[in-house]
């Protein structure tokens, strides 16, 4: 038999085949009470997503709703602005529900769970969540009996895991673990690659990027189009600058004039 969420005892971990209660409908009670007083911290794909579902820019997105603040790392992390009214609702929160539903960011994909993944779990590839014990939310008492796999394919979450991964092996990198990152301008460089994508594309193409580094013609065309290219192409290049990894090549007229001006051989 399955026990109510709010029978089971202490924390039950879920693996991909194990099910749970929820269902979430419009007349429940407290429908959009989840909207507000949350603290959402937005991925570089969260940012894509809304921005582009929003039909605006990337600096636009990130000036209007976002607030910014160091992390443990020393890397910038953003989190989305709740409203300054009483309740701090989102900003994106309505009547009828979150006004942009089909690009809304991963952590309101998969609430009511929470990933309880650690290091070694996610290097052996597993996934586990666990059910949030939110008193309020009426939808954890439905009768409606999802697995978890289920629930990841019902709010189209496996989109947002492949582009995670990226951006995931930069912040769990060994280097970034242990060096707590303090230099403003690889902080900035680092905020504008995963976040503000639109002015990392004028900074590729428009700067003296294209000169110093040697780029695919393809890639340069994908790259003025395509959000979704662009965001890989800044992940490269984080691994490039930001980890010493050898994903981009300079040009040889380029590694020879800084030769020459070292007055190396
Ligand atoms: S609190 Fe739960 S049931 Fe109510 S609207 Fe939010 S997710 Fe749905
Ligand atoms: S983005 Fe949408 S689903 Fe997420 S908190 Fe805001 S209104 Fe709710």
């Amino acid at each position: 038999m399955i026990k109510k969420n709010r029978q089971k005892q202490g924390l039950t971990v879920l693996t991909l085949e194990n099910d749970f209660r929820f269902e979430c409908r419009q007349s429940l009670k407290c429908y959009t009470r989840c909207c507000r007083d949350i603290t959402i911290v937005l991925t570089p794909y969260d940012i894509l997503r809304m921005k582009n579902g929003l039909h605006i820019s990337s600096e636009k997105f990130l000036a209007d709703y976002t607030v910014t603040i160091i992390g443990d790392t020393g890397l910038p992390v953003v989190i989305l602005k709740m409203k300054d009214d009483d309740e701090k609702n989102c900003p994106f929160v309505t009547k009828r529900g979150c006004m942009i539903y089909p690009d809304r960011p991963w952590p309101c994909r998969i609430y009511p769970l929470q990933p309880e993944s650690t290091k070694i779990t996610e290097t052996a590839g597993k996934e586990y969540y666990s059910v949030m014990d939110v008193t309020f939310c009426l939808g954890l008492e439905a009768d409606r009996v999802l697995t978890l796999a289920d629930w990841i394919e019902e709010q189209g979450v496996s989109v947002y895991q492949q582009m995670e991964a990226p951006f995931k092996k930069i912040t769990t990198n060994e280097f970034v673990s242990h060096n707590k990152i303090t230099n403003k301008k690889i902080q900035e460089m680092y905020y504008m690659a995963c976040y503000d994508l639109d002015r990392f594309r004028r900074f590729v193409l428009e700067s003296t990027f294209l000169k110093r580094f040697e780029l695919e013609p393809e890639v340069v065309e994908k790259i003025k189009e395509d959000d979704v290219e662009l965001y890989h192409f800044a992940m490269k290049w984080l691994e490039y600058g930001l980890l010493g990894q050898q994903g981009l090549k300079i040009r040889p007229e380029v590694i020879k004039a800084k030769k020459q001006k070292l007055g190396i051989k």
